[in-house]
C-alpha cells in the first residue's frame, strides 16, 4: 500500500487565463519519493465532504524536496476547480502515491518523444530536469511537441525556452503547436507551428526501432496519436499514454495510467462531447 501524507498550500500563481500553478509543502520532514512523470491522488475536503482527484507533479525547481508543484486548468462546474481556484494559502489536503508509468524508460532510447496538450505538460517538467544530464552529454535526443490553443497558453515558456536554448545543439527539439492561432502576418519563431500536435507527426518520421513515445493530456489527442503510432508498427510498451480524464467517484482503481478505464458510459459521452477539439 502506498503511503498517505498531508500537504499544505504554500503558493498560488496564475500562468494563463485558465491555468493556475499551485505549490504545496509536505507537513512531515520526509523528502518526496516518486519518479519524475508520476502522478499522485489528492484528497480534498469541501462543504460536501472528501473527494479525490489525480494530478501529475510538475516540479522543476526542486525534484525531491518537500514541495509538490501542480499545474491545473479550470474546468467549468468542476468540483476540484471550485475548491482549488478559491483556495487560499494554508489549505490542507491528503495525498497518496506515486502512481503511473509515464516515466523516463530505464534504458534510454535513441530518441524520446514527449507529446502534450495544455496541462499535459506537467509530467514532462520534472522529466526534462532529470534528462538534463544525458542531454548535456549528447547521449539522447528529446523532442517535445506541446499543443495549446494560442501563444497566451504557452505554460512554463521561460523554462522550456531556456532548455531549448541550452540543449538545442545537443539534442533537444521543441515544437509548440497552436490550434487556434494563425502564424500568418507575423514572423513565426523557429519552434512555432500551426495546428494540432498530430500535424507534426509525419515530419518527425517516427521509427519503432529507435523511438520511445510519451503521450499526455487530452484523451482524444492521446487516442488519435496512438492510432497513428500503432499503424507505424509501435507496440504498447513503446508508447506510454496518460489521459487526463476526471476521477470517478468512489474508490479509485490502483495505479493505472489510463484512468478512462474507470469511466462510466455517461462520463465517456460527456468527455467525448467536451473534448471533440483537443484544446476546447
Ligand atoms: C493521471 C491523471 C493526471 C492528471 N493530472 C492533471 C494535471 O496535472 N492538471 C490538471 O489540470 N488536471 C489533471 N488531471 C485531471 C484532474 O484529475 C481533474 O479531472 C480535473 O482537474 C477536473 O476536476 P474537477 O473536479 O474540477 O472537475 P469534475 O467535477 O471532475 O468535472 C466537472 C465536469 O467537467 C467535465 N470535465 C472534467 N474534466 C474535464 C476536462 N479536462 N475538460 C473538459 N471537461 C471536463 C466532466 O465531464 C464534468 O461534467 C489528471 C487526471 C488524471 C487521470
Amino acid at each position: 500500500m502506498r503511503p498517505m501524507f498531508q500537504i499544505r498550500l504554500e503558493r498560488i500563481r496564475r500562468l494563463s487565463a485558465s491555468t493556475l500553478d499551485f505549490r504545496f509543502v509536505k507537513t512531515d520532514a520526509a523528502p518526496l519519493r516518486y519518479q519524475p512523470g508520476q502522478f499522485f491522488r489528492f484528497v480534498f475536503t469541501d462543504e460536501e465532504g472528501e473527494f479525490e482527484r489525480s494530478y501529475s507533479l510538475c516540479n522543476f525547481d526542486e525534484l525531491y524536496g518537500q514541495h509538490l508543484d501542480l499545474v491545473i486548468s479550470e474546468v467549468v462546474d468542476g468540483r476540484a476547480t471550485r475548491h482549488l481556484f478559491n483556495a487560499t494559502e494554508g489549505m490542507t489536503a491528503a495525498v497518496t502515491g506515486p502512481f503511473g508509468r509515464l516515466v523516463v524508460p530505464g534504458t534510454l532510447p535513441d530518441r524520446l518523444v514527449m507529446v502534450a496538450t495544455s496541462v499535459g505538460i506537467a509530467p514532462y517538467m520534472p522529466m526534462l530536469r532529470q534528462l538534463e544530464a544525458p542531454l548535456s552529454a549528447g547521449r539522447l535526443e528529446v523532442v517535445l511537441v506541446f499543443g495549446m490553443r494560442d501563444s497566451s497558453e504557452f505554460l512554463y515558456a521561460d523554462q522550456l525556452l531556456g532548455l531549448h536554448q541550452q540543449y538545442q545543439d545537443s539534442g533537444f527539439s521543441l515544437l509548440v503547436c497552436y490550434s487556434r492561432e494563425s502564424l500568418d502576418g507575423r514572423q513565426a519563431k523557429q519552434y512555432e507551428r500551426e495546428g494540432y500536435v498530430n500535424g507534426q507527426f509525419d515530419a518527425l518520421n517516427f521509427d519503432p526501432r529507435q523511438d520511445h513515445l510519451l503521450l499526455c493530456g487530452n484523451p482524444a489527442m492521446v487516442e488519435d496519436s496512438w492510432d497513428y503510432l500503432r499503424e507505424k508498427g509501435f507496440k504498447p510498451a513503446q508508447v506510454i499514454r496518460e489521459k487526463y480524464v476526471f476521477a470517478k467517484s468512489g474508490k479509485p482503481s490502483a495505479g493505472t495510467s489510463d484512468a478512462s478505464k474507470a469511466m462510466s458510459d455517461e462520463h465517456k459521452r460527456l468527455v467525448a462531447e467536451k473534448m471533440k477539439k483537443y484544446q476546447s
